[in-house]
């Protein structure tokens, strides 16, 4: 360990390691969250708005640094006995509190609910300390709170610093974190407490063996499946003292036959894609080199995205086909006691780099179902799961399917030298939305924030009133944007190569 009289807190003989196990995160976090208010404030009542575990540490730590009263809120009857066993007074919400009752408040609830009810509580000059990770902006009362003089803190906690106050605070006795753990288990028995969780996750990915293990036990399960067929031809390049290709456009452009996908890496990588039909034959040859190099030079939107120094030859990848998987048949779980998220419950065209998000957006759902439904009932859980993924994201992967479908209509059309027309409307607005997204920045910032899921096409497209403007800035103008070669000039440049 390098400099580890410096990056080590030696361990009291009278603690523990499975009382110091939070020692290093959540336990000196709650100490110290404590500590910020009642060091200028010495033996007032505190009180913590509950929900992390941090709450239940900062119970203790209230008590055993003074606090003349703690009263811990949460609306969880299981933490509100941990933080009683701590001598907290417990209640179920802290809007049944006086307003400004409390010269010291520890909000631990990870909600803006429970921020807001704990500066409510705090008294004039008082001191509030937020624990709770909030990945959105959060309102603030800012006006009561300087009329009142409040002060909020908040941050990552200064372990080191804290650290040797907790441990002695352990060895002496005065705090267990021991209460607040759920089980404690041997190292070598986790892998079996881990099943024996009530219902497990399950994010095995695209190819996940689950469904096949399933029907050898004789359940059957739906899956929608759709091979995409399109073929992919990908160099990636790392950046000289040129520098990053600039983005000149989305990431994505499609053209007669052929796609092109340009997309930054980490460290100075990028890679660009040509995307084919899997069925056009005479493509195929982009998988050389000298072929792909030439072909990428007549797109005048991608062509400087070559600008660098090529990391091996062109990868190529067909086969994605995309999948949607649902456990529940009639109304009835086909399995409990396992959940499926990410690729495992569906897959998306790569094309659109939307997979990770969809995948953590699941997550997200997840997490939800759980925290409303909770764990104890196997079934209502999978259903609730099943009925919330369907609703969010069984229209992101149908309208992926449909544009699949449609493009690849269109581009074996390309091929055999057509034009593609097809009388679906969602169609024709998605290649208007194409052409307008090059000629106006309202709609290329709507189109990014439904790409990107921060939105629905409803909210971003539909609300603000784009969908006319999209019409009428691609009425009249053709399918492509000018300047990128027609399927001649391609077959052309491939054939010349050969
Ligand atoms: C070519 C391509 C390009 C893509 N580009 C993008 C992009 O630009 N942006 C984007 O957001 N998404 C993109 N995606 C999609 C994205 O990669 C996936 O949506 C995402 O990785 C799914 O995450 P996951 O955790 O569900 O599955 P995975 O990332 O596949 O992880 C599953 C893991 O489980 C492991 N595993 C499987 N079975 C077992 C087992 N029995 N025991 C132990 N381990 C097991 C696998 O080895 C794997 O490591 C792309 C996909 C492809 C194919």
């Amino acid at each position: 360990m390098p400099w580890a009289r410096t990056a080590l807190t030696p361990l009291p003989e009278a603690v523990t390691a499975a009382a110091a196990a939070a020692a290093s995160d959540s336990l000196t976090d709650a100490y110290s969250a404590v500590w910020t208010g009642l060091r200028d404030r010495p033996g007032q009542p505190v009180l913590v708005v509950g929900g992390l575990t941090h709450g239940l540490y900062a119970c203790a730590f209230a008590a055993a640094l003074g606090s003349s009263q703690v009263v811990y809120a949460d609306s969880d009857a299981r933490r509100r006995r941990t933080a009683e066993s701590y001598g907290a007074h417990t209640v179920d919400s802290a809007a049944e509190l006086d307003a400004g009752a409390f010269p010291v408040t520890v909000d631990a609830s990870a909600d803006p609910r429970g921020l807001a009810a704990g500066l409510r509580a705090t008294a004039p000059g008082g001191h509030c300390h937020s624990v709770g990770i909030y990945f959105e902006p959060v309102k603030l009362p800012l006006m009561s709170m300087y009329m009142d003089a409040v002060t909020l803190t908040t941050g990552r906690p200064d372990i080191t610093a804290h650290l040797p106050a907790v441990l002695s605070l352990l060895a002496s006795g005065q705090v267990d974190p021991l209460p607040v753990y759920s089980d404690t288990l041997a190292y070598d028995d986790l892998p079996e407490a881990l099943l024996d969780l009530p219902a497990k996750p399950l994010a095995s990915g695209r190819r996940t063996e689950l469904p096949a293990m399933l029907e050898r036990l004789g359940a059957t399960h739906v899956v929608h499946r759709e091979e995409t067929g399109f073929r992919y031809y990908s160099r990636f390049f790392r950046a000289d003292d040129r520098g990053l290709p600039v983005s000149r456009y989305w990431p994505l452009t499609h053209h007669d036959s052929v796609s092109v996908i340009t997309a930054p890496g980490d460290g100075d990588h990028w890679s660009v894609t040509l995307v084919t039909s899997g069925r056009d034959q005479a493509l195929r040859r982009l998988s050389d080199p000298g072929v792909w190099d030439a072909v990428l030079a007549l797109y005048p939107e991608a062509a400087h995205w070559a600008e660098g120094v090529p990391d091996g030859d062109v990868r190529v990848m067909g086969g994605t086909g995309t999948t949607h998987r649902r456990w529940v048949s009639d109304g009835e779980p086909l399995v409990t006691g396992l959940v499926a998220v990410g690729d495992a419950h569906m897959t998306l065209n790569p094309q659109f780099g939307m997979g990770m998000t969809a995948g953590l957006g699941q997550v997200q759902v997840l997490r939800d179902v759980v925290r409303r439904a909770g764990l104890g009932d196997p079934a209502d859980l999978v259903l609730a799961l099943d009925s919330e993924l369907e609703e969010r994201y069984w229209p992101t992967w149908n309208d992926g399917d449909t544009w699949d479908r449609h493009r690849l209509a269109e581009v074996d059309a390309e091929i055999r030298g057509e034009s593609y027309s097809t009388d679906d409307p969602a169609w024709a607005l998605r290649t208007a939305l194409d052409t307008a997204a090059t000629l106006d920045a309202d709609v290329v910032r709507g189109f990014g924030r439904v790409a990107s899921q921060l939105a629905s096409a409803e909210e971003a497209l539909i609300k603000p009133g784009l969908v006319q403007r999209i019409v009428e800035l691609a009425t009249g103008r053709p399918r492509y944007a000018p300047g990128a070669p027609d399927r001649a000039v391609l077959l052309e440049t491939v054939g010349r190569l050969a």
